[in-house]
């Protein structure tokens, strides 16, 4: 069970990738992907696209998106898994979500104009596939387009990580609230790569602890964003809080991420996948 090629967490030009969702199947099936989840931030948008190129190509699937939550003063991402795409109360949701990235990417753009980079807002929406969707990483492309940095992690890490000049604090849902969303929907909701967060241990703890209350019953252990040490570290976490582990890439462009579809280690094998699950939820090719 815990040896299978499963990829639950990647993005198309939908949300901040830059590949079609049909061109994501593609890639995972390739890569010998086996079951398979699109989840783009904030937006269902690709969902039917993903599912039918998914079965077609014989991969098996699971609705997918990454909802962004604050937490404690800083952005967590939550990946909802095999929900129902129709469900209403997650459509209102997703769609408030969204709500404020406009606004958002005025001010980053203001903010980054005082350090003498002009016109970001025009030029981060050259790389908007969805214009409800206008994020982070778009502004990143246009600041290596234009040769202020020369790839998107010395962006992030010069422009628009927390505390630099770019970053725009910003509020988003509700932990309680995406996890609910995601679970009334019939979906299982997973803390994404919680080694990512710069939180203290007893932040992290109260996460964890306030995540289960609200229903969330899983965590991302194998990720495209976590090291070799945090693998091992989130597989105790997720058996000391007796969560189901999850496997995903974050796979976002062919010429950026450092992890491609289906490339990561397995889950270690104490742990219980959160695909054991939502069986019932897979959509079989
Ligand atoms: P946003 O939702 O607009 O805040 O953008 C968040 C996205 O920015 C993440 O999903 C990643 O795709 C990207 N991102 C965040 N931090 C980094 C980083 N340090 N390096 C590269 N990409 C990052
Ligand atoms: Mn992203
Ligand atoms: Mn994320
Ligand atoms: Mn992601």
């Amino acid at each position: 069970m815990n040896l299978l090629n499963a990829d639950l967490h990647c993005h198309s030009v939908v949300s901040d990738g830059t590949l079609e969702p049909e061109a994501l199947a593609a890639r995972a099936k390739t890569n010998g992907v086996k079951l398979w989840s699109l989840t783009d931030h904030d937006e269902i948008g690709g969902q039917q696209r993903a599912r039918d190129a998914a079965l077609a190509l014989g991969l098996d699937y699971l609705s997918g998106a990454e909802i962004s939550v604050s937490f404690a003063g800083i952005t967590v991402h939550i990946v909802g898994l095999g929900f129902d795409v129709d469900d209403e109360q997650l459509h209102r949701g997703l769609l408030a979500t969204r709500g404020g990235r406009g606004a958002r990417a005025r001010e980053m753009s203001d903010e980054l104009a005082k350090v003498g980079i002009k016109g970001a807002y025009e030029g981060a929406l050259k790389y908007v596939g969805n214009p409800e969707l206008i994020g982070r990483t778009h502004f990143a492309r246009y600041l290596v387009e234009t040769g202020v940095c020369s790839d998107t992690y010395e962006v992030f890490r010069r422009y628009l990580a927390d505390g630099k000049p770019g970053h725009v604090p910003h509020r988003w849902a509700g932990l309680g609230d995406a996890v609910r969303w995601i679970s009334e929907a019939g979906g299982m909701a997973v803390i994404a790569h919680p080694g990512r967060y710069k939180f203290t241990p007893t932040e992290e703890y109260a996460l964890f602890t306030e995540f289960i209350a609200h229903g969330g019953r899983g965590v991302e252990v194998v990720t495209g964003s976590h090291s070799r040490a945090e693998y091992q570290k989130y597989a105790d976490t997720a058996l000391e809080f007796g969560l189901l582990a999850s496997r995903g890439s974050d796979f976002h462009s062919p010429d950026e991420s450092h992890t491609d579809l289906g490339t990561l280690p397995d889950l270690p094998g104490q742990l219980t996948p959160v695909w054991q699950a939502l069986q019932h939820r897979i959509q079989r090719a």
